[in-house]
This record gives structure tokens, C-alpha cells and sequence, in this order.
């Protein structure tokens, strides 16, 4: 068997001329220890939210804001080729390439403004040009250097359905294409520079996996083809126990289980798309977070389960800018149903739900939604439950002011009893109220809802039971 490792740079990583030269001879360290490598980009960092707002901007307002963003992409792209490719010709080549993508955005956005609408196929479009962009370029760098690449779209050989801006791929007939495309042009020695965030529909259309999708991306091409590993370089040393933004003391963790970091990216640590998870898991493939612009170290592994010994209370988390919204009322006592309808309410407004209580006495159902979305939950509640509010049934639907949602994950906590214990009298000892509670029954993580006031306190309070 070769040793097959596939390799995603984010946008920080490719997002400038010193990263494109980080991450080439990461590219180069790789390749004495790896015979098949597999390299992921993403776009420049900014560049998708540049492509995107544009798109976005009330249709009298497009124009003059795509020119502004024209010369930015230029700049941005063409200064890193300038300051990193020497041959003339393949410079000349490469922002050729580049402009003939910055006209297609052009087009798209006139286009949109034209019909007056920006239609998920369209933003997919738009949006798509950032990482077809940056494969150009970091394909031209890295050939520059002397080492064989080739470039190719996902577009090829990542076919997904057609849920625009968050597409699912459909892995039987992505792994048949994958290992036709790729493993010719692995098995002749060069290693393949591919578009993270990005495939096409059965009818070639092109879709995106959702934002920050380039790791799932990873994860995709890593369990078909299959790899042995997969490595997402990013722009810190790995996961770490905390926010070091919130806690200065905050540490990188050298192992993490699947469990406690699909935890963690869902409850708002910005490591790894969720999604990321799974494809690896299945397929059992290794997979390392690490550091661009710090490659010797060792970052963060996965690994399948936690070892015995380790540290309880592994990581703590917040999501913020959350509400509570709460159903209560006596007339819900054992009536099936009020939840199914509720939510079937909330999945209306497309609102995804990351935290659910309900109490025993089934007299009030208590979930957490993004702050933003809470005016359009409550009203679609308050349209399902007419009746049961006007017959006294349900006494209120309300939400509270921002909170936010503070998790603290590790697999340990299933073996030892007592944590909770702990983590709540530790918040008391800080004065921190807890609004609401919930445990999941993977007993990976326990969530606790609290004032947003009180978010700094909660975490740095937590945080100090990692170390005891
Ligand atoms: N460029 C895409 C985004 O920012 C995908 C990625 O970077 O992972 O969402
Ligand atoms: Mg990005």
C-alpha cells in the first residue's frame, strides 16, 4: 500500500505571498514521508465574504461595489503571484487565469443585478470562484518551486445533490470519479492541488458544501480515495482548551477524541467544519489539526477514543448571541404532540436549534435559537399554538434576552461521577446563575445556558477545572 495523505490549507494559509510560501514547503517536508499527497485549498482569506457581498447588495448597489471588489481580488491575487513566480510566462499564465475568473464574477454579478435576484445557484457561483482562484495560484507556486503539481477543480469529481449553498455530496459516485481522476495523475509522481468548499451537481452546475466547507472537503477526497491521514493546516496550533481571547492561559491539546471535537466545532469552537468528522471516522483515517505559520508543532490528533487517565474536563466552549424561547402552560400536561408541532414551527423559519430542555412536569419547553432569528420563531410559534393560547392551554410563548450557550466537553465525564457536581459549584462560587441545563446522552458534553453578561466568567470559571 502507498502512503496517501491529503493535506487543506484555509484561507489564512494561502492568504497572503509569506503563507503560500509556508505552505509550499510544508508541501516539500511532506513529500519525503508521503508518496501520494493530495493537496485541499481553500480562498484566500476574506475572499469568499468579498465575492459574496457583493453579490448580496440590493441590486441598484452591485455595480459600483463589483468594481471596488474587482480591484481588490486583483490586487490581492496578483501581488502574491508577482512576489512568488518568477518565470514570466507561467506569471502571465497564472493571472490570465485569474482575470478570466474575476470577468465571470463580473458577469454573474451583472447578471444578478439584471434579473434583480440572487438565486443560491447563482451565490454558489460566485461564491465558488474564490477557491478556483486561489488553485491557480497555489498551483503556480508550487510548481515554481520545482515541485510537481497539477491542478484540478472538485468541480471533476466531487458530485453532490442540488441543495445549493450547502450541498451533500453523493460519496458512491464521488469515489468512483475521484480515483479516476486523481490516482492517474498521483501514480505519475505528481501530487494534486485540488479546490476545497466546492463540487457540481449531476448536471455540472456548481454547488458548495456550506461555509468554511473546504475541511469537509478534506474529509470527502480523504475517504474516497482512501488516504491514511488528513491534515488541516490552519492558523493556530490546534484545538485548545479555550478561547485564548477569553483565557489568556488557554492550552493546545495534543489529543482529542471524535466524539469530544464533533462536541466541540458543533458548540462553537471554530476548529473543523462539523461536518468534517464523520467521512474520516468511517473510514477510520487519521486526522491532525496544525499550524501554517508554526509547523513544527505537533498540533492536535485525533484519535478514536479517549485514553484511559486523561483529563476529565477536556475543553469549554461558548456560543453567543443565543435566546431562550419558552413554551409553557398548564394545559400542555401530557397532550402528545406540542413538541413535534413546536418544532416542525421552528424548522419553518429554517432555524436550527442547538440546545433543548423540557422538565418533567411537561409544563413548559424551553430551546435555545441564534438571537437573530428569535422575533420569526416566536411568531411562527404564536401561528401554531393560536389556539391552544386562546384557550388558556399554553399561558405564553416568550425569549429571553442574549445568552449564551457554555459547554464543557470530555469524554471522561461518562466514567466519573461527580462532574456536574463540580462544574455547577464552580459557577456558584463565581456567581454565575444558570438559566437552563442540558447533557447529552453521549455524556460527552454538558451545556449551560447563562446570561450573556456573564459569558467571560462562566468560561474562565470552567476553565480553571481543566487544570485541577
Ligand atoms: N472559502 C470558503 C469559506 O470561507 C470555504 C472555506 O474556507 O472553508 O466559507
Ligand atoms: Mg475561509
Amino acid at each position: 500500500m502507498q502512503k496517501t495523505l491529503v493535506m487543506k490549507f484555509g484561507g489564512t494559509s494561502v492568504g497572503s505571498a509569506k503563507a503560500l510560501m509556508n505552505a509550499t514547503q510544508i508541501i516539500r517536508d511532506a513529500k519525503k514521508d508521503w508518496t501520494r499527497i493530495v493537496v485541499v485549498t481553500s480562498a484566500m482569506a476574506g475572499v469568499t465574504n468579498l465575492l459574496l457581498d457583493s453579490a448580496r447588495l440590493p441590486t441598484d448597489q452591485i455595480v459600483g461595489s463589483v468594481s471596488d471588489a474587482e480591484s481588490k481580488l486583483r490586487e490581492k491575487h496578483f501581488s502574491a503571484a508577482e512576489a512568488l513566480i518568477k518565470n514570466k510566462s507561467l506569471l502571465e499564465e497564472t493571472k490570465k487565469e485569474i482575470n478570466k475568473l474575476i470577468e465571470i464574477f463580473v458577469n454573474l454579478c451583472s447578471a444578478i443585478q439584471i434579473l434583480g435576484e440572487a438565486s443560491p445557484r447563482a451565490l454558489d457561483a460566485v461564491a465558488s470562484l474564490g477557491e478556483r482562484m486561489s488553485l491557480r495560484l497555489l498551483t503556480a507556486v508550487v510548481n515554481e518551486s520545482g515541485i510537481k503539481a497539477k491542478g484540478i477543480e472538485s468541480t471533476e469529481f466531487i458530485v453532490t445533490n442540488s441543495n445549493f449553498q450547502n450541498a451533500h455530496p453523493d460519496f458512491l459516485t464521488t469515489k468512483e470519479k475521484t480515483q479516476a481522476l486523481l490516482n492517474p495523475i498521483l501514480d505519475e509522481g505528481n501530487i494534486v492541488i485540488t479546490t476545497g468548499f466546492i463540487g457540481a451537481n449531476v448536471d455540472g452546475a456548481v454547488t458548495t458544501l456550506g461555509r468554511g466547507g473546504s475541511d469537509y472537503s478534506a474529509a470527502i477526497i480523504g475517504s474516497v480515495l482512501p488516504s491514511d491521514d488528513v491534515w488541516i493546516w490552519t492558523d493556530v496550533d490546534g484545538v485548545m482548551t479555550t478561547d485564548p481571547r477569553i483565557v489568556s492561559s488557554a492550552k493546545t491539546l495534543s489529543e482529542i477524541s471524535y466524539g469530544e471535537i464533533a462536541e466541540l466545532a458543533y458548540y462553537g469552537a471554530k476548529v473543523l467544519h462539523p461536518k468534517t468528522i464523520r467521512p474520516v471516522v468511517e473510514a477510520g483515517i487519521g486526522l491532525r489539526i496544525c499550524n501554517t505559520f508554526n509547523p513544527t508543532h505537533e498540533g492536535t490528533r485525533l484519535i478514536a477514543s479517549r485514553k484511559k487517565n486523561g483529563r476529565v474536563i477536556k475543553a469549554v466552549t461558548a456560543i453567543q448571541k443565543q435566546r431562550l424561547v419558552t413554551i409553557e402552560g398548564r394545559g400542555m400536561l401530557g397532550v402528545p404532540g406540542v413538541a413535534a408541532r413546536a418544532f416542525a414551527a421552528v424548522a419553518s423559519t429554517k432555524t436550527s436549534v442547538p440546545l433543548i430542555t423540557q422538565a418533567s412536569s411537561e409544563q413548559s419547553i424551553c430551546f435555545a435559537v441564534p438571537a437573530e432569528t428569535a422575533d420569526n420563531v416566536l411568531s411562527a410559534l404564536e401561528k401554531t399554538f393560536a389556539h391552544e393560547i386562546e384557550d388558556d392551554d399554553i399561558d405564553r410563548v416568550w425569549s429571553t434576552d442574549d445568552v449564551s450557550i457554555v459547554t464543557v466537553v470530555g469524554a471522561g465525564m461518562k466514567h466519573t461521577p461527580g462532574v456536574a457536581g463540580k462544574v455547577f459549584s464552580q459557577l456558584g462560587n463565581n456567581g454565575v446563575n444558570v438559566l437552563a441545563i442540558a447533557q447529552g446522552s453521549s455524556e460527552v458534553s454538558i451545556s449551560l445556558v447563562v446570561d450573556a453578561n456573564d459569558t467571560e466568567n462562566a468560561v474562565k470559571a470552567l476553565h480553571e477545572l481543566i487544570v485541577q
